[in-house]
């Protein structure tokens, strides 16, 4: 791959010549996964009663692999009119099949999709890291297993739903419309398709614009499994679709992951109806290390919840907490081990850091960039060599950074992390509360008592203790404050699809 572009304003030349001579010496030989046993389409359709079809209007929109920008397929826009076929068949075949079957029989179903999934991993996995550049190892290790894993996970749950609620009689709500977005595309589909299934519901889908093929070949999967036409129905297209699915009268629940403001605008609009919702939103996760802590463990888990896939994750460790005894140690070796970072092509199974998923979002990051830079912070980027084509940005690091700093308050959704040092619990328990968020938090300690100390004085959903970034589809998930409402994943995830 050519490589050109470099962005290092941060380090000296001497500094420079010293870390390229470093990685040169210690390259990796390239081993890219092959793209030969794919099957992609040149155009898709939207899927919707079992079927892919023409969308009313011919519209499509390009679906490009965002470290080559090369175009990869189209992809239909759903309108009005096709939003209302796909709601149509969804209440049909929840009215006509759905509710009518044996709850064993639809985990049925759902094991068959989970091991359908399971047998084209490889295939689903190259095309995940194709349409939205994260590293093969992530989209391979990960994404696809996870995806897996929910729909084994929740198939278990379909026939035991009078466990879930006991003494109760739980019972399905009806159609649900959930919207995606870009960053775990597929494994984002079976948090949301599994549940609703498992519950009874049947499901109009809307993949992000940017990352509608894993979707759509998931879609593929679902007519091979043979599910009853109409239960899953998929509609691409942009926000104006989302919207759509969000506003119809014909819909019973709304299941939204994505921003805090489109987030604030569904809730907005669906005050004073009939459905149901749950919103997974942005964050501004702290992660905090203490003096004790086994400080080379630590900094390999300040690496994965950051930089793991391009920081797109919601609940990215991008604020990390130092005790000050150890602020110098820390930073000295986080600065060693992103040196060694390898960003480049995505399929390259040595690949660390992939490309950024859109150029909205690397103009998006890049702001974000200068404002630090503006704000006075002090800034390390290694000075790796990225591609020329495509979308990329270097693992970056801030410090000196002040707690009301733009950096340090808002979420930038890309490879950015701030550094603020602390003294004792009560200060850093303040600081790492104060932001608007509170979807995850980390801490890095010895003492397990500190462990339960903190994470129970911590405004998050999920803490993680001397780990990061780690999901599994037993545990729920969601988040405090403007991270959003509701849980997804576990015993849960199933109880926004149940009327009880
Ligand atoms: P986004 O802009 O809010 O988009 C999310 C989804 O909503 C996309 O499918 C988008 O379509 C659609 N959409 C856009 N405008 C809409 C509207 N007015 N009505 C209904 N749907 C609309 O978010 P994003 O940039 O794709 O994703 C990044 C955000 O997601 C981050 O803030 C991140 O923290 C959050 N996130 C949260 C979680 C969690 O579990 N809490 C997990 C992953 C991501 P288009 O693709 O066409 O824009
Ligand atoms: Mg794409």
């Amino acid at each position: 791959m050519e490589k050109t572009k470099t962005q290092n304003k941060e380090l000296t030349s001497e500094e420079q010549k010293a870390e390229i001579n470093f990685k040169t010496d210690w390259q990796y030989a390239a081993s890219p996964e092959s793209t030969d046993h794919i099957q992609l389409k040149k155009k898709y359709d939207l899927f919707i009663n079992g079927k892919f079809v023409a969308p009313a209007k011919p519209k499509y929109f390009d679906s490009i692999n965002p470290s080559t920008e090369e175009k990869i397929a189209e992809v239909a826009e759903a309108d009005e009119a096709d939003v209302n076929k796909a709601v149509k068949a969804a209440r049909d075949a929840y009215k006509g099949k759905w509710s009518k079957i044996s709850a064993s029989e639809r985990a049925k179903y759902m094991f068959r999709i989970a091991r359908i999934i399971q047998e084209k991993a490889r295939e689903l996995a190259v095309i995940e890291t194709m349409d939205g550049g994260k590293p093969i190892r992530e989209s391979r290790d990960i994404d696809i297993p996870l995806a897996a894993a929910h729909f084994f996970y929740y198939a278990g749950w379909a026939d035991k739903l009078n466990y879930a609620v006991p003494g109760k009689t739980p019972k399905p709500l009806g159609v649900a419309g959930q919207i995606i977005p870009w960053n775990f595309p597929l494994l984002m589909a079976a948090w949301k398709i599994a549940p609703a299934l498992a519950t009874g519901n049947t499901v109009v889908l809307k993949p992000a614009e940017t990352t509608s093929l894993t979707a759509l070949k998931l879609a593929e999967i679902i007519q091979e499994a043979d599910l009853p036409p109409g239960v899953v129905n998929i509609v691409t297209g942009a926000g104006k679709t989302g919207s759509l699915i969000v506003n119809h009268p014909g819909v019973d629940k709304i299941a939204f992951t994505g921003s805090t403001d489109i987030g604030k605008l569904i809730q907005k609009s669906l005050a004073g109806t009939h459905k149901k919702y749950t919103l997974e939103l942005g964050g501004k996760a702290a992660n905090i290390i203490f003096e004790d802590a086994s400080i080379d463990q630590a900094v390999e888990g300040i690496v994965n919840g950051i930089f793991f896939n391009q920081g797109h994750v919601c609940c990215a460790g991008s604020r990390l907490f130092v005790q000050e005894s150890v602020f110098e140690i820390v930073m000295r070796k986080l600065k060693d081990r992103i040196a060694t970072l390898v960003v480049g092509n995505p399929l390259d199974k040595n690949t660390d850091i992939g490309a950024i998923n859109s150029k909205a979002q690397l103009d998006k990051i890049s702001e974000y960039h200068s404002i630090g830079l503006k704000e006075g912070a002090e800034c390390y980027q290694p000075a790796c060599e990225v591609p020329s084509k495509g979308y990329w940005f270097r693992p970056t690091v801030f410090w000196n950074v002040s707690q009301a700093s733009r950096i340090v308050q808002e979420e930038i959704f890309g490879p950015v992390l701030t550094v603020q040092t602390f003294r004792t619990i009560q200060e850093v328990v303040e600081k790492a509360n104060n932001t608007p968020y509170g979807l995850s938090g980390g801490i890095w300690t010895d003492k397990g008592s500190k462990i339960f100390k903190v994470s129970g004085e911590l405004k998050a959903g999920v803490v993680w203790a001397n780990t990061f970034n780690k999901f599994d589809p037993t545990s729920p998930f969601g988040g405090y404050k403007e991270s959003g409402i509701g849980r997804e994943g576990g015993l849960h995830g199933l109880m926004p699809y149940l009327q009880y």
